[in-house]
């Protein structure tokens, strides 16, 4: 057998092993453990350390990308200063992930432009990051989505589908009315959620607005009945984000009295 053998060999189980952080590091690694006289079994702790690491690091990306977050946004880049009313102790609390072992859901309600969609972002990628399976949709998005599937008789694995999932994110209920079938189905997915998936839904509705939106009273009343049930309501009512930013940026682009002075 030639010298080379026995890590070519290596390299191979490796990579049958699956086992990519340990192919790329087991090398470097030996060396260093070499220098520090380091024994066999510390070696290969850290070795199945880092494989462990870099594992949960890479699945934590796959799940980030199958939620389909439109636009990737976590709570470090939240400014709480600028949204005074919304409750920063219940958010931080949410961010454990605590509300989806419970199977409890949570709705942001606000103005739009408060940060609504941000925050639910956040706390999705929070609970990829803990292992959870989750998947962001619009609301509108979804619903179509779903009559489209029904048109394809499809619809029983889509619902099924998510069913599967830990968290599912509802953004944007907002003014626009659903057709008779789209309201139902809606109601058929925070139904199936009841009790098994927890739902973030966000929207600029307050709840008297919702039966105008849905079109059924009763629907609507069942509707809230399941999703409210088990909730944490976060209210943002501040002003938009967006609109003060812009205000910001047109101050500092225009120049004041006291320039031309
Ligand atoms: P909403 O869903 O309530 O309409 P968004 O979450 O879409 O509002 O916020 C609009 C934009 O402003 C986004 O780019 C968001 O990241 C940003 N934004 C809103 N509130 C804050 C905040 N308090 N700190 C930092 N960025 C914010
Ligand atoms: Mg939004």
């Amino acid at each position: 057998m030639s010298a080379r053998a026995p890590t070519v060999l290596l390299e191979h189980h490796l990579k049958q092993l699956k086992l990519p952080t340990i192919l790329r590091e087991y090398k470097t690694l030996a060396r260093i453990c070499t220098e520090e006289r380091a024994d066999y079994p510390t070696y290969l702790l850290r070795l199945t350390e880092r494989e462990l690491i870099d594992r949960e690091r890479r699945s934590s990306e796959r799940r980030v990308k199958a939620a389909k977050f439109p636009v990737m946004k976590t709570l470090e880049t939240f400014d709480f200063s600028a949204q005074p009313s919304i409750n920063q102790p219940l958010i931080r609390e949410l961010m454990a992930g605590e509300y989806i072992d419970n199977k409890q859901n949570v709705l942001l309600i606000g103005n739009s432009g408060t940060g609504k969609s941000h925050l639910a972002t956040a706390l999705g990628m929070a609970a990829c990051a803990q292992g959870r399976r989750v998947r962001c949709f619009t609301v509108t998005g979804l619903v179509t989505h779903l009559l489209e599937r029904r048109e394809e008789r499809t619809l029983e694995r889509m619902l099924k589908q998510l069913e599967r999932h830990d968290l599912v994110i509802l953004d944007e209920l907002g003014y626009v009315p659903f057709s008779k079938a789209g309201a139902e189905l809606l109601f058929e997915v925070v139904s199936r959620a009841y009790e098994r998936t927890s739902l973030i839904v966000t929207t600029n509705l307050p709840f008297e607005a919702w039966t105008e939106v849905l079109g059924s009273e009763r629907l609507t009343g069942a509707l809230l009945d399941r999703l409210t049930h088990r909730v944490h309501i976060i209210e943002a009512n501040g002003e938009s984000y967006r609109l003060k930013d812009s205000k910001r940026r047109l101050g500092r682009a225009r120049p004041s009295k006291s320039d031309k002075a």
